[in-house]
């Protein structure tokens, strides 16, 4: 091909080439700059009002806060009415007739409206957009009440390693994921703590879960549900869950962390429902 017959192909062609580039330009940048403003700014998981990515709004982490001070009983968290106020020492019913093997609750929120959707969107489809919100809420609750006991500036806490309560099998399956684990890897990152995963494991699958038993039948299956895979000896543990009920399950789950060796086992959830069922 002669010289003059390439320039003349190039000059027809660098237009082309050089709007195609632009437009690969174009969508680089773009895509970009969504991924830049995702990092930056997003709506409240709560309230959609204005949040740093992933976050709650300041209003939601007050209100947050405001529930997680709550007056509640401090082995289980349930909230208190003004009534049960000064009796039982203080706790609630059931834990001033069955103490359970924790020692102390702290909770994020009510598991209600608003912040109930937070747990369902947790559980569904949008884990990744609530994931830091719950640990967030949680963290800030569990710094907050631990100021708040011993009187002073924070300081560092009673807390030597984060275990999550394990997933069912069948739960897995569901949802692929563990959302007790996320929450405690997001608690041990954000307050610098070990993570024991894998260390309490699930002792059998079924009994506990069938909703055809009785409260109290499911309470007695679940007793002896968990099992540690090491010795815990001297450990200050604190157990996290996304939600508590009844608080069963965290109670067989701290009976097996005291059985392997444990000095204390505090419970963090980030929602406790309101009543027991
Ligand atoms: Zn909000
Ligand atoms: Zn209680």
């Amino acid at each position: 091909m002669a010289p003059g017959t390439v320039r003349a192909a190039l000059v027809r062609i660098i237009p082309h080439l050089c709007a195609a580039a632009w437009v690969m330009a174009r969508q680089g940048l773009n895509r970009a700059g969504r991924g830049l403003l995702a990092g930056i700014g997003s709506n409240c998981p709560v309230c959609e009002g204005a949040a740093r990515a992933g976050l709650l709004c300041a209003a939601c982490a007050q209100a947050a806060l405001r529930q997680s001070a709550a007056r509640r009983c401090p082995r289980c968290a349930l909230r208190l009415g003004a009534t049960q106020a000064g009796k039982h020492g203080g706790l609630c019913v059931d834990c001033a007739l069955h103490p359970p093997a924790f020692a102390h609750t702290v909770t994020a929120f009510d598991y209600a409206d608003p912040f109930n959707t937070l747990i369902a969107r947790y559980k569904g489809a949008r884990r990744h957009v609530v994931a830091s919100a719950l640990a967030q809420a949680l963290e800030q609750a569990v710094r907050i009440e631990a100021a708040a006991r011993v009187g002073s500036a924070i300081g560092p806490l009673p807390i030597d390693a984060v275990v999550p309560v394990p997933a069912s099998r069948a739960s897995l399956k569901q949802r692929g994921f563990n959302p007790a684990g996320e929450l405690a890897r997001g608690m041990s990152r954000r307050m610098a703590l070990r993570l024991l995963r894998g260390v309490l494991r699930r002792r059998h699958e079924g009994a506990a879960r069938q909703a055809s038993l009785m409260r109290r039948e499911r309470e007695a299956a679940a007793l002896d549900a968990y099992v540690c895979a090491r010795r815990l000896d001297g450990l200050r543990i604190a157990l996290v869950d996304d939600v508590m009920t009844t608080g069963s399950t965290a109670d067989a789950a701290a009976r097996a962390l005291l059985a392997a060796g444990a000095a204390s086992v505090t419970v963090w959830v980030a929602a406790r429902t309101p009543r027991s069922l």
